[in-house]
């Protein structure tokens, strides 16, 4: 069985003090549910702290970008080798870096194959634009999507894939269980094409976009689901914590 897994995304949101006291009011209870992967997605900054904040706790660490050189001159980036020493995972080609940063597939590749040398496990994020939906061409871009962030990946090694349709993101607009839980069972078959049906059967594919705390049973019913990638929510220790919990009860009552 595929261990559920949430992952907050914090975005460009907390200060090192505010992202402390986040972590503050979330990490008892946290840690008290079992059986899930709960993975914090801060700032960079506060990668450091939190790491120091979260010794002995089953609260994991992700970070949301990397640049794909071990070091050298690129003035204002984070390698991969500076953050294997921090986190366990890396949040990859989000459609917010796609869009406002540019990063080609391309690029994504270069990240996922960097990340993976160095240890550290890609939250990799695909999912098609509201025309793509519209013109019934999901599937076209999310093989495409997969097909260049996958590159010369011979083994995925933990990585975890996130389906985030970029119209849910942030808008309010969540897809429906349905319609994610039938895009993220297209991706494994894909998974299943290239790794073969064993590895397919073990990745971890989440959905992302608008999760909620009021609409992640919808969510966490669905059998291709294994878990999301929350971004606003995961702000409110409440909400985050609610997502958690529910998701713990959802997937092993079944
Ligand atoms: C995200 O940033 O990956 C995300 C899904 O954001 P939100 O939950 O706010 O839509």
């Amino acid at each position: 069985m595929r261990i559920p897994f949430i992952a907050g995304n914090w975005k460009m949101n907390t200060t090192v003090g505010e992202a402390i006291r986040l972590v503050q009011a979330m990490r008892e209870e946290l840690d008290k549910v079992s059986h899930v992967d709960k993975v914090l997605c801060p700032p960079f900054v506060s990668l450091a702290p939190l790491k120091e904040l979260l010794k002995g706790s089953s609260i994991k660490l992700g970070a949301q970008n990397l640049y794909f050189a071990e070091k050298g001159a690129y003035t204002g980036e984070i390698s991969p080798l500076m953050l294997a020493d921090l986190c366990e995972f890396v949040i990859i080609g989000h459609s917010e870096r796609r869009q406002y940063f540019h990063e080609t597939g391309e690029v994504v590749n270069k990240k996922v194959l960097a990340a993976l040398k160095a240890g550290l496990k890609p939250i990799l994020c695909i999912g098609e634009k509201l025309e793509e939906n519209e013109a019934s061409r999901t599937e076209e871009v999310i093989t495409e999507q997969l097909n260049s962030s996958l590159a010369e990946v011979k083994d995925l090694a933990g990585l975890v894939i996130a389906y985030e349709p970029v119209w849910a993101i942030g808008t309010g607009r969540a897809a429906t269980g349905e319609q994610a839980n039938e895009t993220i069972a297209f991706i494994r078959q894909n998974i299943a094409k290239r790794y073969g049906e064993k590895r397919a059967q073990e990745v971890r594919i989440l959905y992302g976009g608008s999760v909620t705390a009021a609409n992640a049973a919808e969510f966490m019913h669905q059998p291709e689901i294994d878990g999301a990638l929350v971004g606003g929510a995961s702000l409110k220790a409440t909400e985050f914590l609610s997502i958690v919990t529910q998701t713990a009860v959802i997937k092993y009552r079944k």
